[in-house]
């Protein structure tokens, strides 16, 4: 290929793990972003093709399927679906969404680990790792839990902690578990391939820091998001260890070398060759040569993808890629930071979310709402919230009253007064320079917008494109036609044909935030198969007939607010709890040395300078003693006095707070953080035996 030719645009977006259901901040993250930027590209003219797929290995998927006990491949299937419906959904227009788990994809995985093999990419070690004796079984990466060596989190996992962002391995976590049995695993011998990446340290930090590959410019490292670089960087510079590339594990894509029975590649080497497996299917379909976009110099690769994917995307994978050879890097990889829900992290095991296709039911036309929303508070360089009175005032003041209301004036008007005609374009020097400004606003949009999109700047981007709206809506509302149309014909026309050339715009420049809107704009106004360059100031000509427009947005009340957000929390959505591991056995004996008695709060206050703390007195039967338990964030003393309880009374006594404690009261603790008394049935009395 020449270097004439136009480039192409190879652009990836997270392939989405298929253990569960897609929620908004997973489209906030990811994929909105990039449908607008893809969108636009094609707008444009450009070559772009935008792939994705379902994530379908992995201990994510194995460890839902032994919850649930379905085979993972019933579980990849369903969510593959699952997916796929609310990508389609919410207009997510990839050219082609593939799936990890199908005979092609091993295949091209499994030559990619055998290149890289064969160049001496890995280092084979025979090493001790977790091994949980009663599942018979290695723990890696989500199998293993325990505390994180860097910042203390309590549940990070054995390939990454969750609150830091560190990546780990099973053997850096403090105090590891079994998240299959709760046991503590043994160490036991087995063989893993691991990518030396401080063997590419320094070409990295060339890449990363300097924008050069090879001693050549590659990108403007400017052009990359602040703290997608100092993630990178702080990576580099704390020094790159060395990584498992397989797992001991029965599902996955098998390592392809005699003896290696019983191990797959590692979820994070054969998930980004699934961009490459996915453009290879496409490119079959449609008769196009897949090198061309993922080896020519002229093709450029883009991922986008959430903040807790920076180091594969900016790191592993570039790896894997220039050790293989003959592949392009990324010249971006545009991560966004993550969306928060209603003042609390997004949770899949609490139901904090608002799964999409729920959204849908709830919504059905819902579509371009919430694509409008997520995009006016996309996290691109911080953290965002999303909440649902936010998502009505933005609907209701924002798309209905400008957007909505603007539109349906210029149509009702132009009914009315033209027969639905759009009116003769005015003499240049009929213009007043409030017409000129309006104008020269319309020629300088799509630039502007434009620019934004291919900045990642998606955000400002929709923001003008809607101010393209509400120029126009203003500009109506102040001229006033209904006022002149008796006495000024002429300036009224003027007035309805640039107020028509404003809605032709939107239905160019809204295109890419807002898709459905825009195509029943093009349609009323005679627009069809609109490109970013048509995008001009006299682009609806005179004497076009303007067609029929549904209402574009329905108003969102109150009611609907409240039900949304009562939805959260609640049972249903995603069913898959992180139920606590179970403890390590016990025998009977160690079980009757607990002495488990019925008690009754005779009285109950707080204990003074200690938030947590209540102090019952309670009567056991055997005597009047005092416990100290840490439930006063969740009950008042006057709700706890006259309880029955159960009470622990044999441990041995502790102080708190200079206040000895003479037993412990039992508790469950529920999902959202509780706590409830387990209290005993109606008909016992203090003393009474628990066995
Ligand atoms: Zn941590």
């Amino acid at each position: 290929m020449s270097k004439s030719a136009p480039k192409r645009r190879m652009i990836t977006s997270a392939l989405p793990y298929a253990n569960g259901p897609i929620h908004l901040g997973h489209i906030a993250g990811a994929y909105l972003p990039a449908d607008i930027h893809v969108r636009h590209l094609r707008s444009t003219g450009e070559d772009v093709l935008w792939i994705c797929g379902s994530d379908e290995h992995g201990a994510a998927i194995t460890l839902r399927a032994k919850k649930e006990g379905i085979p993972p491949r019933e579980i990849v299937d369903l969510y593959h679906e699952e997916m796929q419906k609310a990508f389609t959904g919410l207009d997510i227009s990839f050219d082609h969404y593939s799936r990890t788990s199908s005979p092609k994809h091993h295949q091209v995985a499994q030559e990619f680990f055998l290149n890289l093999m064969e160049k001496g990419g890995f280092e084979v070690k025979t090493e001790e790792q977790f091994f949980d004796e009663k599942a018979q079984q290695f723990l890696a990466d989500r199998y293993i839990q325990g505390t994180c060596p860097s910042c203390g989190h309590d549940g990070a996992y054995g390939d990454q902690c969750e609150k830091c962002g560190k990546t780990l391995s099973p053997t850096e976590l403090v105090n590891p578990k079994s998240t299959l049995s709760g046991s503590t695993p043994v160490l036991k011998p087995t063989t893993l391939w691991y990518l030396p990446m401080g063997r590419h340290e320094s070409w990295l930090r060339e890449y990363i820091v300097e924008g050069k590959l090879d001693g050549q410019p590659h990108h403007d490292p400017k052009t990359w998001k602040a703290h997608v670089l100092g993630q990178c960087r702080s990576w580099i510079e704390g020094g790159l260890e060395s990584r498992a590339m397989t797992r001991d594990l029965d599902w996955g894509v098998p390592v392809p070398v005699e003896g290696a029975e019983g191990k797959v590649l590692y979820v994070w080497l054969d998930a980004p060759i699934g961009y490459i497996t996915a453009t290879m299917e496409w490119c079959e379909a449609h008769g196009q040569d897949w090198k061309d976009w993922w080896q020519d110099p002229n093709a450029e690769l883009l991922h986008f993808i959430g903040k807790d994917n920076i180091v594969f995307h900016c790191i592993i994978f570039p790896i894997l890629l220039k050790e293989h050879g003959g592949y392009n890097l990324p010249t971006n990889v545009p991560a966004n930071e993550f969306m928060n829900l209603e003042g609390d992290k997004i949770s899949t095991s609490r139901n904090w979310a608002v799964w999409v296709t729920e959204y849908l039911e709830d919504f059905p036309e819902g579509s371009d709402a919430m694509r409008y929303v997520l995009t006016a508070i996309m996290p691109e360089q911080k953290d965002s919230e999303f909440t649902w009175s936010d998502f009505r005032d933005k609907v209701n003041n924002e798309l209905a009253d400008v957007l909505g209301n603007f539109v349906n004036r210029v149509l009702v008007l132009t009914k009315k007064y033209y027969g639905g005609e759009v009116p003769t374009a005015p003499a240049q020097e009929d213009l007043t320079d409030t017409d000129r400004a309006l104008l020269e606003a319309l020629a300088a949009a799509p630039g502007k917008i434009g620019g934004l999109i291919q900045r990642h700047r998606y955000k400002e981007a929709q923001l003008e494109a809607m101010n393209v709206a509400r120029l126009g809506n203003k500009y109506l509302t102040e001229q006033e036609p209904w006022k002149l149309q008796k006495t000024d014909p002429e300036r009224t026309a003027t007035i309805m044909h640039l107020t028509c050339q404003v809605v032709g715009n939107c239905a160019v420049l809204l295109e890419p935030f807002l898709p459905q809107t825009a195509a029943k704009l093009a349609a009323a106004f005679g627009l069809t198969d609109g490109r970013w360059a048509d995008a001009q100031p006299d682009m609806v000509q005179a004497g076009t007939t303007l067609g029929e427009l549904p209402i574009l947005f329905a108003k969102i009340d109150d009611d609907t607010v409240a039900a949304q957000v009562a939805k959260l929390g609640q049972k249903g959505g995603d069913t898959t709890r992180e139920i606590m591991p179970a403890k390590d056995e016990i025998t009977f004996d160690d079980f009757t040395k607990l002495d488990l008695r019925v008690g009754t709060v005779l009285e109950c206050e707080k204990v003074p300078k200690a938030d947590k703390l209540l102090k019952l007195t309670v009567d056991t039967g055997l005597d009047t003693r005092t416990v100290v338990s840490g439930i006063a964030e969740h009950f008042k003393p006057e709700d706890v006095v006259g309880r029955q309880v159960t009470l622990l009374v044999n441990l041995a006594p502790r102080k708190l707070r200079g206040i000895e404690s003479q037993g412990m009261v039992l508790m469950a603790s529920t999902d959202d953080g509780g706590l409830r008394f387990v209290s005993p049935e109606e008909g016992v009395q203090p003393g009474d035996v628990i066995s």
